[in-house]
């Protein structure tokens, strides 16, 4: 094992174990990397950060054809270096006899390798040869080295225009011209029925004479190329990394399951923790708002489920203590967020009802303010809870977010009028 690696792995526990108190994971880390949007907290994954660092090197294999590693790889493949770059290979395809390190690469370039073409230029021109799309029944690819050497290389090499108009495989006998020899009949049906057929019904349906531009060049840095011939080359790593953890395959499961219970949108429930990061600073209140979404807050029946309690009743009632109870049912609270509610609505001459949703989740409330007075409202319930002090009311509620309040007012996170200065 390398420094580095022995490093990076030592930085990803670090920043689990901040995320944990140094418990167990309760949220995978495959789901804790990815974007917000997909339920993630964008925690770098040191892994692929690496391998996203390593696949750069793609870009120096495919040029300089002097230059020794262009050489190495060389030596290796049946084929031209660049042809093999730009076939959808699979990690089978890599010769053997490769040193590690550029097997390692092919290795991983096989992770942010092309998608299926869809469009009549991009099947035209796909590589025949070690291509994962055109696969024998047991998925291999294929590579026929006197056709590769006689110059039948892609895919317009062996379709032909037939009487009707239509596409359709050349024939045995055209084959046979073509490489001036006679051709193996097995070698002949296997490409002919690895063919995709969804391929020629493509090629011949597509009204493709008025569709000519290719579909690269609607796409800039930001949004990721589509590779269509092999792996994507020339991505900074950062792109790479992005590719990377888009094809993570375990995706959060706790806000769908949310959402189900409470008759909400994923995107909402997905939302309440990006909205607050709009509204506050503070990474404990973010992280209870992000434990929220994933079902993960301490209330005992999440102890009782993770087998840390004996029994999921509240500590302050004899009630089930699920996150619904533990925020909003549970007769400790209720009273808090009535009165917070009558307080709020004076302040800001409004009327807005505090609701199980507006609690939960943020959903639409009206102010900014009122925004972050619920997700304190929260966070103060927590903490009253878990250490079993102070009781939850309006008083002890507004001793408590004071200092947290001047912090945000310096941060400029919110919006702040003379009225809402006098509230604390
Ligand atoms: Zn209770």
């Amino acid at each position: 094992m390398s420094l580095f690696q022995t490093t990076s792995s030592a930085n990803s526990n670090l920043a689990f174990n901040f995320l944990w108190d140094d418990k167990t994971d309760k949220i995978k880390r495959d789901v804790i990397v990815q974007d917000y949007k997909d339920g993630g907290l964008r925690m770098t994954d040191f892994k692929l950060f690496v391998k996203a660092m390593k696949l750069t090197w793609l870009h120096w294999f495919s040029r300089g054809e002097n230059q020794t590693w262009h050489l190495i790889l060389e030596n290796s493949l049946e084929v031209n270096l660049n042809y093999f770059l730009q076939c959808n290979y699979t990690k089978e395809d890599i010769p053997a006899s490769l040193p590690n390190f550029y097997k390692q690469i092919l290795a991983y370039s096989t992770e942010v390798m092309g998608k299926e073409p869809t469009e009549y230029n991009d099947i035209i021109t796909q590589n025949i040869w070690f291509n994962r799309f055109i696969t024998t029944k047991d998925k291999k690819t294929l590579f026929f080295k006197k056709w590769y050497e006689k110059g039948i290389r892609i895919v317009s090499d062996v379709i032909f225009l037939n009487n009707e108009g239509q596409w359709q495989f050349l024939r045995m006998r055209d084959i046979e011209s073509l490489l001036n020899d006679k051709v193996n009949f097995m070698e002949y049906f296997s490409l002919f029925h690895a063919f995709p057929k969804k391929w020629f019904e493509i090629l011949n349906q597509e009204d493709h004479f008025s569709n000519e531009s290719s579909s690269l060049s609607e796409y800039s840095f930001d949004s990721l190329p589509p590779s269509i011939k092999g792996p994507i080359i020339y991505a900074k790593s950062k792109m790479y990394y992005k590719l990377l953890v888009e094809d993570l395959e375990n995706k959060a499961t706790g806000p769908l399951a949310l959402a189900r219970e409470y008759n909400v949108l994923p995107v909402d429930v997905i939302n309440s923790f990006t909205d607050a990061q709009e509204i506050t600073k503070s990474s404990k209140i973010l992280i209870l708002q992000y434990k929220i979404t994933h079902r993960i807050v301490a209330c005992n029946s999440f102890l009782h489920q993770t087998k840390i309690r004996n029994n999921d009743i509240c500590n302050f009632c004899n009630q089930v203590d699920s996150v619904r109870h533990f925020f909003f049912d549970c007769e400790t609270t209720r009273q808090f967020w009535h009165d917070l509610e009558l307080w709020t609505n004076n302040i800001e001459n409004s009327s807005e009802i505090l609701d199980l949703n507006l609690i939960l989740f943020g959903a639409n409330p009206t102010s900014s303010l009122l925004a972050f007075l619920i997700l304190f409202g929260k966070w103060f319930i927590y903490k009253a809870k878990i250490k079993k002090s102070p009781p939850i009311n309006m008083r002890n509620f507004k001793l408590f977010p004071k200092s947290q309040y001047k912090i945000e007012k310096q941060a400029l996170v919110l919006n702040f009028t003379s009225k809402k200065e006098k509230m604390f």
